[in-house]
């Protein structure tokens, strides 16, 4: 056997990255990790753990505003800078944990971009290392807009990094990153205009969570255009011009679209050495994420699968546990629970009723909507929407949706009852909770 530098050469320290080196490492592997910016990948620094940082943060806008109907009396502000210069400070911190982590595991983390020469030599950086195998982890980033002045377009990144809050801002979609960072903006007093090129915004979720959440954010003053393109964009002094496809010129001082995000591979050499890619530029992996070149392997976002944090660290344990260990780590990508921490929150774990109405011959509805207690001595108006979706042949429940105060942290404990295979008779002979949103996914 040829003798290599390494056992496993990983090309990206983010969440995938990290979990297949330091996993692999722990199981006896030598190995290196090489990452171009900071340690922790998208999510630590320009994803998950920032834009929650900044959620909570806004959130006290309403928080202080439901504070009155209880009796509090609070004068507040709210400090920009202030917040931004903690969020830092806190991602730094993690910067040097993931650091650490890999280091205490025995990976050798090497600073700088890396690409490859042939199937098991990298380069960084001017220097080259050899492995048996070699695991791309880089991720994704921001697609960009395709419209004349797109110089001008910011992307999600920009916002971890904004001087001072905007007057107002554009955002353009209507998936995950334009409502979650739009709803930030918006709580924090900046006039949101989200276009939409779609008849809906979430497209993909289940539609009365869709039109509930619709109307939940417009009363929170969004304001929001369906069916609705950004033909061009053109600086104006300080702030920036956005023709729209309604003929509307719109003024704003933040531009920014939140439009998809595609695999990071450019500059990778991947195509020079025969790695396969998929339509919109994704590696293409089997099972055991192998690419068409055979020591070459891809996890996480950069598969162009499903762009969620603990799917890249699913997959990257996966591979470890596949190559280096034992034992069937293999993921299961049915029923992912999901959130989109807008605000009020989204999240749901299973089919849609038009999915379910799709697989199942016949299919069982519940639903409720209501005022959260909480609010019930606020000014604030807020409703909350819960959704159960059951396969009727087996009262199997195949879908719980929840939009409304703590649906994230009340449909994580959901999915394991799915996974457990629960069964809706099992919903209703489960006591509730007095009192609590939760209790109503027990008394439907
Ligand atoms: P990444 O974490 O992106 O890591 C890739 C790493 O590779 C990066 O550090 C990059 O610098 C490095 N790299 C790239 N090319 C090279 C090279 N040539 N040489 C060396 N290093 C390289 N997911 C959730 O589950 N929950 C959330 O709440 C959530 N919020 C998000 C919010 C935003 C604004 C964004 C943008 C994403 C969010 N995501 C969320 C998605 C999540 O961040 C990603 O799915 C996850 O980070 C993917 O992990 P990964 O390991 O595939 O890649
Ligand atoms: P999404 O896929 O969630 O949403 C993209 C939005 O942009 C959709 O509304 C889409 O419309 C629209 N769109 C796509 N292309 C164009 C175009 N050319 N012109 C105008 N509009 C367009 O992507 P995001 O960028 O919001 O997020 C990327 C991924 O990151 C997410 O899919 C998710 O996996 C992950 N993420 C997860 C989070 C979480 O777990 N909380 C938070 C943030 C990101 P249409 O519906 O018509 O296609």
């Amino acid at each position: 056997m040829a003798e290599y530098d390494y056992d496993l050469f990983v090309v990206g320290a983010g969440s995938g990255g990290v979990r297949a080196s330091r996993v692999a490492s722990q199981l006896g592997a030598r190995v290196a990790i090489a990452e171009m910016d900071r340690a922790g990948g998208t999510c630590v620094n320009v994803g998950c753990i920032p834009k929650k940082l900044f959620v909570y943060g806004s959130h006290f806008a309403y928080d202080l505003e439901d504070a009155r109907g209880y009796g509090w009396s609070t004068e507040s502000s709210f400090d920009w800078a202030t917040l931004r210069a903690n969020k830092d400070r806190e991602i730094k911190r993690l910067n040097g944990i993931y650091e650490t982590l890999l280091e205490g595991a025995g990976v050798d983390l090497l600073k700088g971009r890396a690409r490859l020469l042939d199937a098991h030599t990298v380069e960084i950086e001017g220097t080259q290392r050899t492995a048996e195998r070699v695991l791309i982890a880089t991720g994704g980033r921001a697609v960009e807009p395709d419209i004349r002045g797109s110089e001008h377009a910011l992307t999600s990144d920009a916002m971890f990094t904004l001087d001072e809050l905007p007057e107002r801002a554009l955002v353009v979609g209507a998936g995950y990153i334009a409502l979650e960072l739009g709803s930030v903006l918006c709580a924090l007093g900046v006039h949101v205009t989200l276009v939409h090129r779609g008849d809906e915004i979430l497209r993909g979720f289940d539609h009365d969570l869709r039109g509930h959440l619709h109307n939940e954010l417009e009363a929170k003053g969004m304001h929001i255009l369906l069916e609705t393109r950004v033909e061009e964009l053109r600086k104006t002094g300080s702030s920036f011009e956005a023709r729209l496809s309604n003929g509307e010129v719109l003024a704003t001082d933040l531009p920014m679209f939140a439009i998809g995000r595609e695999p990071n591979v450019e500059g990778l050499g991947l195509e020079d050495i025969g790695v396969e890619l998929g339509r919109h530029g994704g590696i293409v992996v089997d099972d055991n994420f192998t690419s068409s070149v055979p020591s070459v392997y891809a996890v996480g976002d950069v598969t162009d699968h499903i762009q969620l944090t603990p799917v890249a660290i699913a997959e990257g344990m996966h591979f470890a546990h596949h190559f280096y260990g034992q034992g069937d780590h293999r993921v299961d990508y049915m029923s992912i629970p999901t959130a989109v921490f807008c605000q009020p929150e989204l999240a749901t774990v299973g089919l849609t009723e038009a999915e379910a109405w799709h697989r199942c011959q016949d299919v069982r509805v519940y639903k409720s909507a209501f005022t959260p207690l909480k609010l019930s001595l606020s000014e604030r108006s807020e409703h909350t929407i819960v959704k159960v979706v059951v396969d009727a042949a087996n009262d199997r429940v195949v879908g719980c949706h929840m939009a409304g105060h703590g649906a994230a942290e009340i449909i994580q404990g959901l999915a394991i009852a799915m996974k457990a295979g629960a069964t809706k008779a099992h919903f209703d002979a489960t006591i509730g909770l007095h009192p609590s949103s939760a209790e109503e996914f027990v008394s439907l």
